[in-house]
């Protein structure tokens, strides 16, 4: 497995974004992030034309490392990875929502101004065609390529009339059965042959808030890892799959205190992982 060791310049969230636009051919204007040319290289090489856009939510990049060294789990992750490559990506926010922003419209989010969901209105009132808050789902739509996301209702309902498929799962107090249904709602959209699918998977970052032990929070993990698998699964030859986390999981002290010391100093840049594979 390639592990590309970039500390002292590691990429960036923001650079997803860019970086489909360049492989996809979908014109966007140039925001913050950069294209990641080690990727491009990799999905020219495979002849992926589609990208599977799966944001794992709370996947640092050590916990990704931890878990797949010393866990055994990420099976289907690792799988990817294995003819593909895991990056370090600094994460853009110590949030879902404004990380999430980053990822999908390729800006800071001192650009984007979106820190919770209703922002993204807010700031369309003010200017509907700023570019800084078009994701690139709306760009590809709008060059007339087949687009779909699958998150959480309320962020759905963002996409409405914006992009070619929108599927929203309403929150749930039961984040394995949620996040179930989004994979469901994934592979459903898979049907429609979509250029690039968003999904947003979640029950690693709820464990991280409400369990106790390393147990439960691998269990999240691991049902986490059955759900890629299932996309994988259904997406055509020639995808590229772009796996990455929103931010590290959340500082909880609870996690500290178990921890090693190495996965104490990682955390600690805000880095999260961004595995890249095709199918
Ligand atoms: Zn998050």
């Amino acid at each position: 497995m390639k592990y590309l060791k970039s500390n002292s310049n590691p990429y960036s969230l923001v650079d997803i974004a860019p970086t489909i636009s360049e492989l996809l051919d979908i014109p966007m204007v140039p925001p913050d992030g950069k294209v990641m040319p080690e990727v491009i290289e990799y999905a020219t090489t495979h002849g992926c034309q589609k990208v599977v856009l799966i944001i794992v939510d709370s996947l640092g990049y050590s916990l990704y490392r931890y878990f797949s060294e010393s866990g055994g789990i990420f099976q289907n992750i690792r799988q990817l990875a294995g003819s593909g490559m895991v990056l370090q990506c600094r994460s853009t926010a110590d949030h879902t929502t404004p990380a999430i922003a980053s990822i999908f419209t390729g800006y800071f989010p001192t650009k984007h101004h979106i820190y919770a969901t209703d922002d993204i209105y807010v700031e369309r009132a003010k200017d509907s065609k700023n570019p800084k808050i078009k994701t690139i789902l709306e760009w590809a739509h709008d060059a007339g390529r087949r687009s779909a996301v699958v998150i959480e209702s309320h962020g759905a309902d963002t996409f409405l009339d914006r992009v070619g498929k929108v599927s929203g799962v309403p929150d749930s107090q039961d984040i394995i059965e949620y996040d179930s249904k989004i994979t469901d709602a994934a592979v459903e959209a898979l049907e429609s042959k979509p250029d690039v699918l968003a999904v947003h998977l979640r029950a690693i970052d709820r464990y991280a808030h409400r369990a106790q032990t390393w147990e439960e929070l691998r269990y999240a993990a691991g049902t986490v890892d059955v759900n890629i698998g299932r996309i994988v699964e259904n997406a055509e030859k020639g995808t590229l799959f772009m796996i990455c986390g929103d931010h590290p999981i959340h500082a909880g002290e609870k996690w500290m205190r178990s921890a090693s010391k190495a996965w104490v100093g990682e955390r600690q840049d805000q880095l999260v992982a961004l595995v890249v594979g095709a199918c």
